[in-house]
């Protein structure tokens, strides 16, 4: 089976043990989170888009001239813009998925996304594949890089030598999205609600 990958925080922390409720709530406790309330700026594929709230406009987020525009009641903003969010990272993570899986002439499973901070996917023994939303946040050669590595474990259920060939064939950027991940995963996972 293949082992955890793009885990955030120090490389030996136990991130899949019961701990890791103590690093949601160190996480939890950081004033640098990043709300989706009225004013917030949100990195969609990395662009900043403005939270525009507005009692007239549809409960429905929209992207109007650069902005998030979301009405509907305030109290549940927050949660209409992360199932927003969600869907979009669904849409566009199996997009790409599926299209490195034709390449590589295999075949998937489910592909869904997840609310984790410990994985940014992963890929079953039976092809089923998960994503982290968060990713949506990202530039979106990072997402592109993560579906291309785990429709890759299609072919090789490890990181060996094998393994990242097929990913290099896939995707020319793995290196620095591998490193743009080290270095922005943990603020991706203070943007919005809690993990969880
Ligand atoms: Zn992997």
């Amino acid at each position: 089976m293949h082992r955890p990958h793009g885990r955030i925080g120090a490389p030996d922390r136990p991130v899949h043990q019961p701990s890791s409720g103590w690093i949601k709530a160190q996480l939890d406790r950081l004033p640098q989170r990043l709300r989706f309330i009225p004013g917030s700026f949100v990195p969609l594929y990395d662009v900043p888009h403005l939270i525009q709230h507005g009692d007239h406009l549809p409960r429905a987020p929209q992207i109007i001239e650069g902005a998030i525009h979301v009405g509907g009641p305030p109290d549940r903003l927050e949660d209409r813009i992360l199932r927003w969010l969600r869907a979009m990272a669904q849409d566009h993570l199996a997009t790409q998925a599926r299209q490195h899986a034709s390449r590589l002439d295999v075949e998937l499973g489910r592909v869904r996304v997840r609310d984790t901070i410990s994985r940014w996917g992963s890929c079953t023994a039976a092809g089923d594949l998960s994503f982290n939303w968060r990713l949506v946040l990202a530039p979106p050669l990072i997402g592109d890089y993560v579906a291309a590595h785990e429709v890759a474990h299609r072919l090789h259920m490890d990181h060996s030598p094998h393994f990242w060939a097929v990913v290099d064939r896939l995707v020319p950027h793995r290196h620095e999205a591998r490193l743009w991940l080290r270095q922005n995963g943990e603020a991706l996972m203070r943007m919005g609600p809690p993990p969880g």
